[in-house]
């Protein structure tokens, strides 16, 4: 199947089939971001769309997951992705499940009726990039969206259904925000109560507004430790029912997993530990030399 690289799905996506529906990111403003820089924001007609599916069809119809991409597939017209997601589980018989990126603004456009609509027909999990609950920090990030926005965003993907799995980035307020960061991204999950949450640290990425002002010394990056710090204190400060949390993409300094409630006391006691005493643990060397 042909692609417009380069091409992003989360971790957890990593033995879905990719089915590219739409191009970029309609939003493309985030500071931190670099992904989609290099592609102009467009919904693929229907005609491409089919063609890809029949190619999908003929090396892989015993596929069970696939994910839309690219940035945020929600952003298809609500009728169009009821079509698409009767075709994709007409031509694949085993298949279970379709997620897809959300960006908030998709999640605040669409009436609930209609998210609830494109939940029934199949698409059964969606990924947000909340990054932060603090109102400051998405602000200055250009994220798009207010705190308030982004909660309400979160909410109605819970509304209509969907599996939500968000991630949050440590790092994103800088050496001074950084406890800010932690607790009011605690806050606001602990509204929106996801199903998953992936914590991320921030890397920022050549040519991105974020990392030239890093460069300019308008930005000071937290260190590994402080990473950890700031992990420490949203992890002391969340408060959910069921939900899975991760921290273990290649950005992260020291892996973490765990079902909170239940988990939270370990998670937080290692975290602790390693703080006192970082010699002692293996954490990612490649990020580490600065200690
Ligand atoms: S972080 Fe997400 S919403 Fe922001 S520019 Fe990147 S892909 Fe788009």
């Amino acid at each position: 199947m042909k692609y417009a690289m380069p091409l992003f799905r989360p971790p957890s996506e990593a033995f879905s089939l990719i089915l590219q529906v739409t191009i970029g990111c309609s939003h493309n403003a985030c500071t931190f971001c670099g992904m989609y820089k290099m592609k102009r924001f467009r919904i693929k007609e229907w005609d491409e769309i089919e063609a890809d599916i029949r190619e999908a069809e003929a090396c892989a119809r015993d596929t069970e997951r696939i994910f839309l991409a690219d940035g945020n597939a929600l952003a298809m017209e609500t009728g169009m992705m009821v079509k698409l997601l009767g075709k994709l589980y007409e031509t694949f018989p085993r298949l279970k499940r379709v997620t897809s990126y959300a960006g908030p603004k998709d999640l605040l456009e669409k009436p609930v009726n209609e998210l609830m609509l494109i939940r029934e027909s199949g698409l059964t999990m969606l990924y947000l990039g909340v990054e932060s609950g603090s109102d400051q920090i998405l602000k200055e990030v250009r994220k798009g969206v207010s705190a308030a926005e982004m909660l309400e965003a979160g909410l109605r993907a819970k509304e209509a259904g969907f599996d939500l799995s968000v991630t949050v980035l440590t790092g994103l307020g800088g050496k001074s925000g950084s406890r800010l960061n932690a607790v009011e991204t605690a806050i606001m999950l602990n509204k929106m109560q996801p199903d998953y949450i992936g914590a991320l640290t921030l890397t920022p990425t050549p040519n991105t507004v974020l990392y030239n002002k890093m460069k300019k010394g308008e930005f000071t990056l937290i260190d590994p430790l402080e990473s950890l710090q700031e992990l420490k204190w949203m992890l002391e400060n969340l408060s959910l029912d069921n939900c899975l949390f991760r921290c273990n993409h290649a950005s992260n300094y020291l892996p973490l997993k765990g079902k909170l409630p239940e988990d939270r006391e370990r998670l937080t006691a290692l975290l602790g530990a390693v703080l006192e005493n970082p010699g002692r643990y293996r954490l990612k060397p490649e990020y580490m030399r600065g200690l």
